[in-house]
């Protein structure tokens, strides 16, 4: 029964191409097939190139990447990489006398193979509408009716911009200021040490009970932050980035900031797990692989990456570096001053550095007299230009940005000579607050640059919802730098983003908004390689579809055209399952339709 109904649905996706029907119907052997398939996309390749008539107009660019797609997938060299051959799974499924052991395909496979074949056949449906009125005319009437079409896509746009809320609204600036009274009021503190960053370290909430008598939790975040404290997951809410959290659970405006730092129970399941099993290495980015002393990392020709401390404020759940990070805010997470100065000396040493990134965890919890110092050493090393100093507190604790603190290290941006720069990591329009605001100014005011880089996880990705946050980052003074795929962390699984999503947004919703707000490059950082830039349809392919719906990349290494250098495998999150999580959130997932066509 189970087998008819497979090979039933199967049925109808092949039969949108009869060709395909055919071939994959015949008793043919699978090479036989392949070699057939091959054939057929060759013609309709050159379909594409003969303006056939057969393919509407602007179907044909879709054609011709779904071609390029499935020609990819058919290679030996995409399966012996993938492990898996679709071509004969296909096979099997359709025409297979008996399918036990045979892997039953998810309903996020069917619909990725249905789309290709769309895809291929020019048949993908997306243009529902006539051509558009402008292109019938010519001079001003063309341009009035094209305008009219613009106000039109734009008032779109607004309608989605319009459902998030940012911190910078009246009415949740009043919000805030009832949840910090209630915070101060549990504390028994006053709004002086509200001011007072110290003040908030020493008070970070680590406790489920302490939070739940702060705000209310769903019987799941309950749960889940007393079990990440049992399984002594790093877990930690400063009380200014708690005040930016409702009151009632629900997650109605809050998603992002809750989920920024309550971890769900799967994470904490996942983590216990992966961290009993041996064999699974946490270290996901190969950190290891790529720091030549301890302190440091380093990944491309004139960059390092400088950890003083392995530690922050409070930890996201996404964080690459969970697997280093002891405890939220543990005093024992900095370097000691010998390794510390092991490592300064080795930038010393090795002249082709020309800029250091300063991250962790997050340098920004030293004190200042060890920032100056670092800062000072650096600065003394003739060949550092550029210093760049990775901080998420402008998000999490805006009042450790004192304007002692910023005149101070304003002394080693230098015009001309060194450059100091500020990285912070704002993920939603709800985290920028005036304290926020505030906090950049401060470097701004100094010539200092503050950019953005957002990691783009499912409770950033609706529609829009990342122009909603750079178009309020550029107001505030913040420059939108990079958005990262998360990584293919699996206790991160309910946070993760299909690589279509990314380049959707960048195609039908960034492109929008000037060039001035849409400054950020959209980036997957391939373990030991280093960013990979996603936008460059020439830097990756996909090369399979598993079973289970999940679609399988080839990352190209940045240097490929310059040395030679392995390519990386990755296996993303299945766009199927993204979609139903996004729709069991809410979302009505219509306007995500042409989601399949970004490979
Ligand atoms: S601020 Fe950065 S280093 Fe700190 S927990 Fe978040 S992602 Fe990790």
């Amino acid at each position: 029964m189970e087998r008819e109904r497979t090979q039933k649905r199967l049925l109808k996706i092949v039969e949108i191409s009869p060709v395909l029907k055919e071939i994959m119907l015949s008793s043919d052997g699978v090479e036989i097939k392949r070699k057939k398939i091959r054939g057929f996309l060759s013609e309709m390749l050159t379909a594409t190139f003969e303006d056939d008539p057969k393919i509407p107009p602007l179907e044909w660019i879709m054609t011709r990447d779904a071609i390029g797609v499935f020609r990819n997938i058919l290679s030996k060299r995409s399966e012996r990489l993938a492990g898996y051959g679709l071509l004969a799974y296909v096979n099997d499924l359709l025409n297979g006398k008996d399918l036990k052991g045979v892997k039953k395909p998810a309903p996020g496979f069917l619909a990725e193979l249905e789309h290709l074949f769309r895809g291929i056949t020019g048949n993908t449906r997306i243009y529902s509408e006539k051509a558009p009125a402008f292109l019938k005319h010519e001079g001003q009437k063309a341009a009035r009716l094209r305008s009219a079409d613009l106000s039109r896509m734009n008032r779109t746009a607004q309608k989605f911009l319009d459902r998030y809320p940012c911190g910078l609204d009246k009415k949740i600036i009043r919000k805030r200021s009832v949840n910090k009274a209630r915070i101060l009021k549990h504390f028994g503190a006053t709004e002086f040490e509200w001011d007072d960053w110290k003040w908030h370290t020493r008070h970070i909430i680590r406790g489920v009970e302490t939070l739940s008598s702060l705000i209310k939790l769903t019987d799941e975040e309950y749960q889940a932050v007393k079990l990440a404290r049992e399984y002594r997951i790093p877990f930690g809410i400063t009380p200014y980035y708690l005040s930016l959290m409702d009151y009632e659970p629900g997650r109605e405006k809050d998603y992002a900031v809750r989920a920024q730092v309550i971890p769900s129970l799967h994470y904490v399941e996942k983590l216990k797990e992966l961290r009993e099993r041996s064999e699974y290495s946490m270290d996901f980015m190969l950190e290891r692989d790529t720091s030549p002393i301890e302190g440091i990392t380093r990944r491309y020709p004139g960059i390092v990456i400088l950890k003083p401390v392995l530690t922050c404020p409070q930890i996201c759940v996404y964080c690459q570096r969970n697997w280093e990070i002891e405890d939220v805010h543990s005093s024992n997470a900095a370097i000691s001053k010998d390794k510390l100065e092991k490592a300064l000396k080795w930038i010393e040493d090795t002249p082709e550095i020309h800029e250091v990134l300063i991250t962790g965890g997050d340098p920004l919890i030293l004190s200042n007299a060890k920032i100056e110092n670092m800062m000072y050493r650096l600065s003394r090393i003739k060949h550092v230009e550029r210093i760049r100093i990775g901080t998420r507190t402008p998000v999490t604790l805006p009042q450790r940005i004192t304007d002692s603190f910023v005149r101070d290290i304003n002394h080693f941006h230098n015009p001309g000579k060194r450059e100091v720069i500020i990285i912070t990591h704002f993920e939603h329009p709800y985290e920028i607050t005036p304290q926020a605001m505030a906090a950049v100014q401060k470097f701004r005011r100094y010539g200092m640059e503050v950019y953005n880089q957002l990691v783009y996880t499912i409770n950033t990705s609706r529609r829009f919802e990342a122009v909603a946050l750079r178009q309020k980052l550029r107001l505030i003074g913040v420059t939108p730098y990079y958005t990262f795929n998360t990584k293919g962390k699996e206790e991160t699984d309910d946070y993760r983003v299909p690589i279509a999503r990314l380049l959707q947004e960048q195609h039908e919703e960034a492109r929008l908004i000037p060039g001035t707000v849409r400054t950020d490059e959209i980036v997957f950082n391939v373990p030991g390689l280093g960013k990979n830039y996603l936008r460059a349809v020439q830097h990756h392919d996909v090369i399979s579809i598993l079973p289970d719906g999940r679609r399988v990349y080839e990352f190209h290494p940045w240097e490929k055209k310059l040395f030679l250098a392995d390519t990386y495998v990755y296996t993303d999150v299945s766009i199927y399952e993204y979609l139903k999580r996004l729709k069991a959130a809410g979302e009505d997932t219509a306007p995500y339709k042409t989601i399949w066509y970004y490979y």
